[in-house]
C-alpha cells in the first residue's frame, strides 16, 4: 500500500473540538433551526423529487433565485457544498503547484489548509497590532510575493472585524491576482464587497447558508463573480455535486426571507447583549461585525478560562494557542437564554481567576 502524500503527513487537518455541553457557542452556526414552515415545505418538496435521477447539474433554478436576490446574472453564480467547497474548487482551478495564495493572519484557517491540500504555496501576511490591514502593507506584500490568489474574509473570522473595501479595490487595480472575499458573515456586517465584484473582473465573493440561514447541516454555499471565472469553476467541480434535496432546500429558504431576517435580528440583539455584558465585566473584546465575538481572558489564563466555561457546560472556541491570539476565546452569539448562561458562567469564572491573579 502506498503511504499518504509526503507533504500531507504530520498534518492534523481542521477540526473544532466537540465536547458534550448544554450550550454550544463554538462554531458560529445559527442558534435556531430552520422554521417549521420551511421544514414542512421541504418535506413536501422531497416527496415530489425524482431521487432515482441525477440532480440538475448546474442547479439552474437555485442559481436564478440567488441571482435575483443579489441582482446579478445566473451565469455569475457557482454553487457548492458549503463555502468550504467553494474555496476548494477555487484553489483546484486557480491554485496548485507553482501557484501562490496569500492570506492576512489571523484569519480563517481553511484557506491555508486547502492551499496545502492542493499543493498551492501559502503566504501568510501578519495583520497590524489591532488586526486591521494597512493599504501600503498590503500593496507591498503583493509586490513582494506576487500571489496568484488573495483571500480576504469580511467580517474576518476570528476577529469579527470588517475588511476595508478601499484596500480591496486598490489591490485589485494595482495588479491582477484573483481576489476572493469570503462573506460567510456578510449579513451581519455594514458593507458587502459585492459591488466590488460587479466592477472588477478579478474579484469574487463567497457566501454560505451555514450561518444566518440556519442550514449548516445542509452544506450549501455559493460564489458570485465574473462569468469567465464561474465557468471555470463549473468545469473543475465534480459532476452532479449539488444533490437535489439541497437544491430544493436552498430554493425554499430563499422563499422564507422573513425567517432569516428574524434570526438575523435575534443575533444582532445577542451581540449587543454580549457587548454590554463584556463591558460590565471589564473584559477586553474586539468590536464584531459578525455573529461571534473574540475576547481576551486575564493574562495567561486563556486555557483555564476555556476549561472553566466547559465545566459550566458552555463550549466556546479556544483560540488562545493560535498565533497572535494568546488568551483569546471566541464566542458565538446564541439564543438569549444561552447568552445569559454564558455571561453568568463567565462572570463566576472571572471572579475566581481574578482573585488568583490578584490575591487579596
Ligand atoms: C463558517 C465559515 C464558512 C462557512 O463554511 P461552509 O462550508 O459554508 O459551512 C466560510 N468561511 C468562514 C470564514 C467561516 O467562518
Amino acid at each position: 500500500m502506498p503511504s499518504m502524500r509526503k507533504d500531507l503527513t504530520l498534518f492534523g487537518g481542521y477540526h473544532s473540538p466537540q465536547v458534550e455541553v448544554d450550550v454550544r457557542l463554538n462554531t458560529n452556526e445559527s442558534p435556531l433551526g430552520p422554521s417549521i414552515e420551511f421544514l414542512s415545505d421541504l418535506q413536501a418538496a422531497i416527496q415530489s423529487l425524482s431521487l432515482n435521477r441525477y440532480p440538475d447539474r448546474t442547479a439552474a433554478r437555485l442559481r436564478e433565485a440567488l441571482a435575483a436576490l443579489h441582482d446579478v446574472s445566473p451565469d455569475e453564480i457557482f454553487i457548492a457544498n458549503g463555502s468550504n467547497e467553494v474555496i476548494s474548487t477555487l484553489l483546484l482551478a486557480y491554485g496548485g503547484p507553482g501557484r501562490k495564495a496569500m492570506t492576512f493572519e489571523p484569519t480563517y484557517a481553511m484557506y491555508a489548509q486547502v492551499a496545502k491540500v492542493t499543493s498551492t504555496e501559502h503566504v501568510g501576511i501578519e495583520r497590524g497590532l489591532d488586526f486591521t490591514l494597512d493599504l501600503a502593507a498590503v500593496l507591498d506584500a503583493n509586490i513582494k510575493y506576487r500571489p496568484d490568489i488573495v483571500f480576504f474574509c469580511s467580517p474576518n473570522n476570528p476577529t469579527g472585524l470588517d475588511e476595508d473595501p478601499e484596500i480591496i479595490s486598490k489591490l485589485a487595480e494595482d495588479s491582477n491576482p484573483l481576489i476572493i472575499i469570503d462573506e460567510a458573515y456578510g449579513q451581519f456586517a455594514s458593507f458587502s464587497a459585492l459591488k466590488l465584484a460587479r466592477s472588477h473582473s478579478n474579484i469574487v465573493v463567497s457566501n454560505t447558508f451555514s450561518k444566518v440561514w440556519s442550514m449548516a447541516g445542509l452544506r450549501l454555499g455559493y460564489l458570485i463573480g465574473p462569468k469567465e471565472i464561474i465557468d471555470n469553476l463549473w468545469a473543475t467541480c465534480l459532476p452532479y455535486h449539488i444533490d437535489s434535496i439541497k437544491q430544493a432546500a436552498g430554493l425554499l429558504a430563499l422563499g422564507h426571507l422573513d425567517a432569516m431576517q428574524a434570526t438575523h435580528d435575534l443575533i444582532l440583539a445577542g451581540r449587543y447583549q454580549f457587548e454590554t455584558g463584556f463591558d460590565a465585566l471589564d473584559v477586553i473584546y474586539w468590536k464584531s461585525s459578525a455573529n461571534f465575538i473574540l475576547f481576551r481572558a486575564p493574562h495567561g489564563k486563556g486555557d483555564e478560562l476555556w476549561k472553566m466555561l466547559v465545566d459550566g457546560s458552555v463550549l466556546v472556541r479556544n483560540c488562545s494557542g493560535w498565533p497572535r491570539l494568546s488568551d483569546c476565546l471566541r464566542v458565538t452569539v446564541g439564543t438569549p437564554q444561552e447568552n445569559d448562561r454564558f455571561l453568568k458562567v463567565l462572570s463566576e469564572a472571572l471572579v475566581e481567576l481574578r482573585s488568583e491573579v490578584d490575591p487579596r
